[in-house]
């Protein structure tokens, strides 16, 4: 019998724990079980009709062929016109992860070095390890409101440094990275000139405060700087599979010579699609944002009334990463996942562990869901917790 060996790339990378969680709560409600998920993020707002309609515009009108690889021209144009750059400055790709996947894919070395502050989106330190990269990853406490702070990152940049990846607002924690803390890293960064910054910033239109691109707070690293976005989060777009990366053009040819090889151009009917999103009617936007912070503060108050559980109020995206270490002590767990999978076993509710993120001791509950499966979700994790406490105390 023969026996499949794994790349040695990619030995240790496993399905991602988001998905892995996820998975678990649909089986158990396939199996009859009652399961409210608070695990993924995905707005639970439809995609708005104008931008189904202009899909099915573009299908209807033949728009189905290969797209150019680097993105449609009218896309790649909209796209340079809302960031006052050049279309040769735009790539579009198969969702702001395959963003993610070329940039590292196209630039990495073996052992090259990445700097992430975690907690950190779970698929960084993945992509950079399959692009056979070194993730470096610098603990950034509630304390210190998740952020990185500039002695943290000079003390960390090496001559192998090859990126800084940041993400503002943060998937978890929801931080936003003022003008000031971006200039202050920036004066870091203007010392070190082989490390570039990539700023994921798809969560832009999903701030409670006021937020500034990294580009617009520090022009001077324009050169070595990539910005991240897409259309999933801001649109309620996840399946539709379109985000876009602006940065050196040098950089994005070489993006578009590895994607050229894995999937070739983005689907052109989400192209279509994501071009109607950018150019139509951005009133929902403040919509959606207004049903966001208000999701945001109930979330917020209940996490904060359930014993063992401190939970900042986040300042953008969709998500609260309250610490959990009195919940985890009084109630007897060794682990955060090992609290997040009792919650999902006995209590029927799906959470991230922060430990997926880089930052143990914490948890990652979305609240991009309805107001009946949040209150469901939030009663039912208080009952069990204050239920677990009279049992060990
Ligand atoms: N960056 C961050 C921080 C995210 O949270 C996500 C989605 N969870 C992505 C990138 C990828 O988004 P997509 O591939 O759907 O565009």
């Amino acid at each position: 019998m023969t026996i499949f060996t794994r790349a040695s790339r990619i030995a240790d990378l496993e399905i991602s724990e988001i998905v892995q969680l996820t998975e678990k709560a649909a089986a158990l409600k396939a199996a009859g079980r009652d399961v409210v998920a608070l695990s993924t993020g995905e707005p639970d707002f439809p995609t708005p009709d104008h931008i189904i309609e202009a899909a099915h515009r573009a299908a209807l009108a033949g728009k189905t062929r290969y797209p150019a690889t680097l993105g449609t021209p009218e896309l790649r144009r909209a796209i340079a016109d809302g960031n006052g750059v050049a279309p040769a400055n735009v790539i579009v790709s198969t969702g702001a992860k395959q963003v993610l996947a070329n940039a590292m894919l196209a630039s990495l070395n073996e052992g090259d070095e990445v700097i992430m502050p975690a907690p950190f989106w779970t698929s960084y330190s993945d992509i950079v390890l399959m692009a056979g990269g070194r993730p470096v990853v610098i603990r950034c406490g509630q304390e210190a409101g998740f952020k990185l702070s500039p002695s943290q990152l000079e003390a960390a940049i090496t001559p192998r440094t090859r990126w800084l990846m940041l993400n503002s607002p943060s998937n978890p924690s929801g931080a936003i990275y003022s003008a000031a803390e971006i200039r202050a890293l920036a004066g870091v960064l203007a010392r070190h000139p082989q490390v570039w910054i990539l700023s994921d910033e798809i969560y832009d239109h999903l701030s409670y405060i006021p937020f500034t691109p990294f580009r617009q707070a520090a022009p001077e690293l324009a050169e070595r700087l990539l910005v991240v976005n897409g259309v999933s989060k801001a649109y309620s777009m996840t399946g539709w599979r379109i985000g876009w990366g602006i940065g050196p053009a040098d950089l994005i040819q070489a993006m578009g010579a590895v994607q050229g090889q894995v999937t070739s151009g983005a689907c052109s009917i989400s192209q279509a699609a994501a071009l109607a999103a950018l150019t139509g009617d951005q009133a929902l936007l403040d919509t959606r944002l207004q049903a966001m912070r208000a999701r945001r503060d109930r979330v917020v108050a209940a996490l904060n009334a359930i014993p063992g559980i401190r939970c900042p109020e986040p300042e953008g995206a969709f998500y609260v990463f309250p610490d959990i270490t009195g919940a985890m002590k009084t109630g007897g767990f060794a682990s955060d996942a090992d609290l997040c999978a009792w919650l999902l076993e006995d209590a029927g509710v799906a959470i991230v562990p922060g430990r997926a993120f880089g930052l143990p001791g914490h948890a990652r509950l979305s609240f991009a869901y309805g107001d009946a499966d949040l209150d469901q979700g939030l009663s039912r994790i208080a009952s069990a917790i204050r239920a677990r406490m009279t049992i060990t105390a």
